[in-house]
């Protein structure tokens, strides 16, 4: 396995608690990543893969300011001349134009050269987008070097329901800014979002027989992933809740050089057969579910949410599963009249 590019998860607490959240996200989450945890690991992957990138989100990176953390991080990936050291956040820190340059100033200080702003419908249901729009236009301002926006939809970027709408209405808000870069993905069925916004979209009653495409941020074939997820408790992660092995009991260079999909007993079955293989799973165990679906990775979520208590350690973090014995519904009136 070579590396090029790496996500720090340094925390899953944030602010919001967007419905499309694939790690579940949230004010009620707790736990942040160890310094000293952090550049080891930075250090492990500096030293033996071709490391391009890191990348730190969560949760949000945010949260606290100054945030040590988060800074030490970003320094230490400096000395290891890691070119592209970036964050992503949903930019609520942004009370006002001094503090968000006050704030920008000291983390390109510390080394920070990309930064990408969360901006749709899901976040701006939390965040005025008057409030990130501050932040962006200071950090154009600033000279970094990528400002991104990136931006999920549902179902696709071309789909007319009130999320897609509220997306292009905050996009509107900012798109006028010269020298941004704006991305827009599906929004994948995972986590939150099989919870919150499946139950409104069209299914098939035929289970969904397509392959499992890794998510586009790890960009990759699961035989041979590119990029790998570091959350703070030490799990690597290739999906969302797809754990290969945990550092808080392994170090980095056995998780890696041990990577073999067809040993992990989720990825097995999900690079022979896609998450087709993982329903037959839970046929055998004889576990009912509803066998109606949005695409793969819905069905592929909800047969791991289902198989969670049989694999504790290859479906890891929990957090990113609601468990299987509660189906939470959360409200979303005008979401059903327009979807
Ligand atoms: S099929 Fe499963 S493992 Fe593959 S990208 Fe979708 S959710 Fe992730």
């Amino acid at each position: 396995m070579q590396i090029t590019s790496v996500d720090f998860l340094i925390t899953f607490r944030c602010n919001a608690s967007c419905k499309h959240c694939g790690y579940r996200a949230g004010p009620s989450n707790h736990g942040y990543m160890k310094v000293d945890d952090a550049k080891k690991w930075l250090s492990t992957l500096a030293s033996a893969h071709p490391l391009q990138s890191i990348t730190i989100h969560g949760g949000e990176p945010l949260l606290f300011f100054p945030n040590y953390c988060l800074e030490r991080i970003l320094r230490y990936a400096t000395e290891l001349n890691i070119p592209k050291r970036g964050i992503i956040t949903n930019g609520f820190w942004a009370t006002d134009k001094e503090t968000a340059r006050r704030k920008l100033t000291k983390l390109k200080s510390c080394g920070l050269t990309n930064i990408t702003f969360s901006v749709d419908g899901f976040h701006q249901e939390h965040i005025p987008i008057e409030t990130v729009r501050i932040c962006i236009e200071e950090a154009v301002a600033l000279g970094f070097t990528k400002v991104g926006i990136l931006s999920h939809y549902l179902i696709s970027p071309k789909a007319e329901n009130i999320y897609n709408k509220l997306t292009n209405q905050a996009l509107a808000k900012i798109e006028d800014i010269d020298g941004i870069q704006i991305a827009r993905y599906k929004t994948s069925l995972y986590g939150r979002a099989a919870e919150t916004l499946a139950e409104f979209m069209e299914k098939d009653s035929k289970l969904p027989s397509g392959p499992c495409r890794l998510s586009y941020w790890l960009g990759s074939e699961i035989q041979n992933p590119k990029a790998i997820e570091i959350d703070f408790d030490g799990h690597v992660t290739l999906c969302p809740g797809i754990c290969i092995g945990n550092l808080k009991t392994q170090p980095l260079t056995d998780v890696l050089r041990d990577y073999v999909p067809h040993k992990h007993p989720i990825l097995s079955i999900l690079a022979r057969d896609g998450p087709m293989g993982l329903a037959k799973v839970v046929d055998d165990l004889k576990i009912y579910y509803d066998h109606r679906f949005v695409d793969e990775c819905h069905l592929c979520y909800e047969m791991r949410r289902l198989l969670q208590r049989h694999f504790p350690l290859r479906l890891a973090p929990s957090s990113c599963y609601l468990p299987a014995t509660s189906r939470q519904t959360m409200p979303i009136p005008f979401l059903s009249r327009c979807l």
